[in-house]
């Protein structure tokens, strides 16, 4: 384990996280860690200086929780892949590019998201929504096992048969709250070849284009994910199938269509993250789970708030999992809704419009520093549980931040 501090010229670059909103918290100290022992070495280190821990995956956290002015735990260095007999085992700090690029290498990959720099750790403990999600399922589904380093220095395993509570409780809940993931075992699924597709229409057929986007995207057929975004230019539906390629009744409104055929699983990511570089602007997001259709007048009113309004269709697998199997709450939602803009209170007010029509639950992986009853909106009838769960494996509450399960400090 490296410690690394403030005169170090590697500092900056690596406490600098995802998100620009964040990037002026400044750790005492920086852990890089290259193993398990490295992190049980890191924790107590940070308990003997007295200071908090934040442990940093891919550092993409909207509510910016992998940064800290205590101990930044790095795990970059835990980034290993390997898969035997369609088992994958996985560092914790490994990101999707190389998680996509490492396991198409043996013919597999995991139903996971999009942005290639995100980590594998931080999402899989959130939940995990992706192209093949309403195929095969949330990220963490495909979760059966992982080694967790508690808050005391106790190195676990855990899995269905072996600290059972954990491993449910890491699926859905688990950025930041129980201890320490070092390594990811997942039931991985084969890599498909698949189509990319891509339907515009100019900013001015939006409304109609939501329409028939939440009537079908939501509903249409396992293998096929077509999210829906609506900028101040246009409104693109976009996604990718299995499946020769069924647009449903959205074909009928004549947009523009773009298709790319029998592209190989990694490529397909990649070929939506050169689309879409990075961007080092501040943007500030807010997003909501729905169970039914927004009205058209609600709609008409998201469309006059001036932010980018972000559709993510639920459904399929996501909804087959029994609510109270994992920690995941969210398994009767039709879509994920999320409003972003550089102006935030531009942001909450588009947020405001559709809230009094929304499920009343988040997604645990859009954190939203803003919500009052958290406890409810991220767990649902899963967070008693937690709770029990939480002071059992972490009762000093050594992993703790503003609407963490141990309560606030
Ligand atoms: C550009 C971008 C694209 C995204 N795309 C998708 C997507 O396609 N699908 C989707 O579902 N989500 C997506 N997300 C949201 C993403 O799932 C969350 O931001 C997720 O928490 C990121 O994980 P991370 O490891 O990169 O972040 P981090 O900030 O490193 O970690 C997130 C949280 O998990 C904790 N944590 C990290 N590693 C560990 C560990 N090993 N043990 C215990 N706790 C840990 C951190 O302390 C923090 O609380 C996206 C976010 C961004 C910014």
């Amino acid at each position: 384990m490296e410690l690394i501090g403030p005169d170090h010229p590697q500092y900056d670059e690596l406490r600098r996280p995802a998100l620009p909103q964040y990037g002026h918290i400044r750790p005492s100290v920086i852990a890089l860690c290259g193993s398990t022992e490295d992190v049980v070495e890191a924790l107590a280190y940070a308990r003997s200086a007295g200071l908090a821990v934040a442990p940093r995956g891919g550092g993409h956290c909207f509510a910016g929780r992998s940064s800290t002015t205590g101990v930044q735990l790095d795990l970059s260095g835990l980034s290993a892949i390997s898969v035997a007999d369609g088992v994958a085992t996985i560092g914790a700090g490994a990101r999707l590019a190389e998680v996509y690029r490492g396991l198409h290498e043996h013919g597999v990959t995991l139903p996971a998201g999009c942005g290639p720099t995100v980590g594998i750790a931080g999402l899989t403990l959130g939940g995990g929504l992706g192209l093949l999600g309403r195929r095969y399922g949330l990220t963490c589904d495909r979760l059966v096992g992982a080694t967790v380093v508690l808050a005391d220095g106790r190195v676990v395993g855990c899995s269905e048969e072996q600290e059972p509570d954990l491993f449910w409780a890491l699926r859905g809940a688990g950025g930041g709250q129980f201890g320490v993931v070092t390594s990811l075992v997942f039931a991985a699924v084969p890599s498909p070849d698949a189509t990319r597709f891509d339907l515009t229409w100019p900013r001015t057929r939006a409304a109609e284009v939501i329409a028939g986007w939440q009537a079908w995207a939501p509903d249409a057929p396992d293998d096929i994910t077509a999210s829906l975004a609506v900028t101040a230019h246009q409104a693109r539906v976009f996604g990718a199938t299995l499946a020769p390629l069924d647009l449903g009744p959205l074909r009928q409104l004549d947009g523009d269509l773009r298709v790319r055929s029998g592209l190989a699983w990694p490529a397909l990511k990649r070929s939506y993250s050169e689309d879409d570089p990075a961007d080092d602007r501040i943007i500030y997001s807010k997003s909501e789970f729905f169970s039914s259709p927004l009205t058209r007048d609600t709609v008409t009113q998201l469309l006059d708030s001036g932010c980018d309004l972000n559709f993510t269709p639920m459904g399929g697998a996501y909804n087959r999992v029994p609510v109270d199997a994992t920690a995941f709450a969210h398994r009767t939602e039709r879509f994920l809704l999320e409003h972003a803009a550089p102006d935030h209170d531009a942001v909450r007010r588009s947020w405001s419009i559709a809230h009094p029509h929304a499920s009343g639950h988040t997604y645990p992986n859009f954190p939203d520093p803003d919500l009052a009853d958290w406890q409810s909106s991220y767990h649902g009838g899963n967070f008693a549980r937690l709770v029990a769960i939480k002071h059992k494996y972490d009762p000093e509450l050594v992993f703790t931040f503003p609407q963490a399960l141990g309560g606030v400090r």
